[in-house]
C-alpha cells in the first residue's frame, strides 16, 4: 500500500467523500472560494429528543443536514440505523448534492438521520419517533415543498413518508402544496407509481448503458449487453432486491451471489430473486435456499468470482484490507459510499470500472422528482394526455390497414394503440435520465486524460453545473 493510500484509510466518511471531491476539482477551474463553498455542509440540524416507549421515556438523536442551498428545496433521505452519527448524515448530503446536479434534478443536498434500530421498536412506536422527529424538523423550518424535502432511505419506507405527511399536515393543513413535502409515499397518499422500485430501476440502467460500450467492455475483457452476466449483490433490502428482479428479469443476467446480515450464499446457474425473496420470508433467512451453497462469510459476497458486484447495503464496505481481493470487473454502486476513498485507489489500479453512487443510485431521487412535480400540479402524470394519444394511433392503424388492406391483429393493435399511463412515464422518464447523464460523465471520462475514473468525472459534471449556479448569481468572481 502507498504512504498516500495508507493516509486515506483513516479518513472518515465525510473526509473519504471530500477527497474524492478535490481530486475532481482540480480539473474544474473554478474559483478557489467557490468551491470551499459548494464543499460545506450550509446547515446542520442535530435534535435529542424524549419518546415515552412502554413505561420509560427514551432520549432519541436525530439529525437534518442540509448540504447545499444553491437550489431550493433541498432533498435527501432519512436513515433509521444504530450507525447514525454526524459525519455520517453530513457525507450522505454532500452527495445528495452532487446526485441532484449529475441527473438535473434542480434541487440542493440534504440527508436526515435518526439514531435507532428500527428492528427494536414497534410500528407504533417507530409512528411516535417519526411523529415527533417530523414535529422537531418543523418547529425549525426543516421541512415544506419549497424548503428541505425528506424521502425513505436505509430503514425507512413509504409507511414513515405517510406518517410525515400526516404529521406535517397537522400543523400546516391549509398549504395548497403541503403534499410535496415528503416524497416517496404511499401512492394512495399523494405518491408516485414506480418510487419503490426507482433506485433499482435506476440501478438497471446505468449498469446497461455501461455494458453498451464495446471499447470500455473490450478494455475489461467482458462481452458488451447483460444477457448471462453474473452478477453479485450485497443487501437485499429494497434497492438490491429490485436491482436484482430487474437485472435478472429485464437484462438477462444471473444473480449468481446474494448476500445479507445472516450470511451470503451462491449459485452459479443463478438464484431466483423473488423466489430467494420468499424463501427469506418464511424461513427468516436467504440461507439454505434450495439449489445454492451458503457462504461461511456474509462478507464473500465481496471477494466473490463474478462479472458485476453491486454493494447495496451500506458505506465503507470495501476498504483496503479487502479491496485487493475483488475480483469484479464492475462495481455498481447501488449504495452510498460503499467504497472508502483509499479503496478506490487500490481498485483503480487493478482496473476495474465502478459506477459511482452519485449517478448509479440517483433513480430514487430522480422518481422523487416526479413525484414532487406531480404534488405540485395536483394531477396524475398521463391524465390529460392519454385518452388523446389512444385515439390518434387508432386512427393512424386503422389508416394504415385502409392503405394496405392488411388487418393489424389484436395483440399488435393493443401495443400500439396504448397511450402511457403514469408508471410508463415515469419509467421513460427515468430511463432517459439514467441514459442522458451516463453518456454526459463518460463524455468527460474520455475526453480529459487525467481523469481515470468515472466518479471524478461525475464530480467533474457535477462541480461544474453547481459552480455555474452560483457564478450566475454573481457571488464569486
Ligand atoms: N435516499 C435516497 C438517496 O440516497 C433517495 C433520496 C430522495 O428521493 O430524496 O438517493
Amino acid at each position: 500500500m502507498s504512504k498516500t493510500t495508507e493516509a486515506h484509510a483513516q479518513l472518515s466518511f465525510f473526509e473519504s467523500v471530500n477527497r474524492n471531491f478535490d481530486r475532481a476539482a482540480v480539473h474544474t477551474g473554478l474559483p478557489k472560494g467557490l468551491l470551499a463553498q459548494i464543499k460545506a455542509c450550509n446547515a446542520v440540524y442535530q435534535v435529542r429528543f424524549p419518546v415515552k416507549i412502554g413505561n420509560e421515556y427514551q432520549v432519541i438523536e436525530a439529525y437534518r443536514v442540509q448540504h447545499s442551498h444553491h437550489r431550493l428545496p433541498t432533498k435527501g433521505g432519512i436513515r433509521y440505523s444504530q450507525k447514525v452519527n454526524q459525519d455520517e448524515v453530513m457525507a450522505l448530503a454532500s452527495l445528495m448534492t452532487y446526485k441532484c446536479a449529475i441527473v438535473d434534478v434542480p434541487f440542493g443536498g440534504a440527508k436526515g438521520g435518526v439514531k435507532i434500530s428500527p428492528r427494536s421498536y414497534t410500528p407504533a412506536q417507530l409512528q411516535k419517533i417519526t411523529r415527533r422527529y417530523t414535529t422537531e424538523l418543523i418547529r425549525k423550518n426543516f421541512i415544506g415543498p419549497g424548503i428541505d424535502v425528506p424521502a425513505p432511505d436505509y430503514g425507512t419506507g413509504a409507511r414513515e413518508m405517510g406518517w410525515i405527511l400526516d404529521t406535517y399536515l397537522t400543523f400546516k393543513g391549509g398549504e395548497i402544496d403541503a403534499a410535496g413535502c415528503v416524497t416517496g409515499k404511499p401512492v394512495n397518499q399523494n405518491g408516485i407509481r414506480g418510487r419503490t422500485e426507482a433506485t433499482g430501476r435506476g440501478v438497471f440502467y446505468a449498469l446497461r448503458e455501461a455494458l453498451s460500450y464495446k471499447d470500455d467492455m473490450d478494455k475489461l475483457g467482458l462481452t458488451t449487453g447483460m444477457e448471462g452476466k453474473r452478477i453479485a449483490i450485497q443487501g437485499l433490502g429494497n434497492v438490491g432486491y429490485h436491482t436484482g428482479i430487474i437485472c435478472q428479469e429485464e437484462g438477462g443476467a444471473l444473480i449468481t451471489c446474494v448476500a445479507e446480515y445472516e450470511g451470503a450464499i451462491f449459485n452459479p446457474k443463478g438464484l431466483d430473486i423473488k423466489a430467494l425473496a420468499k424463501h427469506r420470508k418464511e424461513t427468516g433467512s436467504i440461507l439454505d435456499f434450495p439449489g445454492a451453497k451458503n457462504l461461511t462469510g456474509r462478507k464473500d459476497v465481496l471477494e466473490i468470482d463474478c462479472d458485476v458486484l453491486i454493494p447495496a447495503a451500506l458505506e465503507n464496505q470495501i476498504r483496503v484490507d479487502n479491496a485487493p481481493r475483488v475480483k469484479a470487473k464492475i462495481i455498481a454502486e447501488a449504495a452510498n459510499g460503499p467504497i472508502t476513498a483509499a479503496a478506490e485507489e487500490i481498485l483503480i489500479e487493478k482496473g476495474i470500472l465502478i459506477i459511482p453512487d452519485m449517478y448509479c443510485n440517483a433513480g430514487g431521487v430522480t422518481v422523487s422528482y416526479f413525484e414532487w412535480l406531480k404534488n405540485l400540479s395536483h394531477m396524475r402524470f398521463g391524465r390529460m394526455e392519454k385518452r388523446f394519444d389512444q385515439n390518434t394511433y387508432h386512427n393512424l392503424v386503422a389508416l394504415v390497414e385502409r392503405l394496405t388492406g392488411k388487418t393489424i391483429d389484436n395483440k399488435e393493435r393493443a401495443l400500439l394503440t396504448k397511450g402511457a399511463d403514469e408508471i410508463d412515464l415515469v419509467r421513460s422518464g427515468l430511463e432517459e435520465t439514467m441514459v442522458t447523464s451516463y453518456n454526459e460523465i463518460r463524455k468527460v471520462y474520455k475526453r480529459k486524460k487525467a481523469v481515470q475514473d468515472l466518479r471524478t468525472a461525475a464530480f467533474i459534471n457535477a462541480l461544474g453545473k453547481i459552480g455555474s449556479d452560483y457564478l450566475a448569481l454573481g457571488i464569486f468572481p
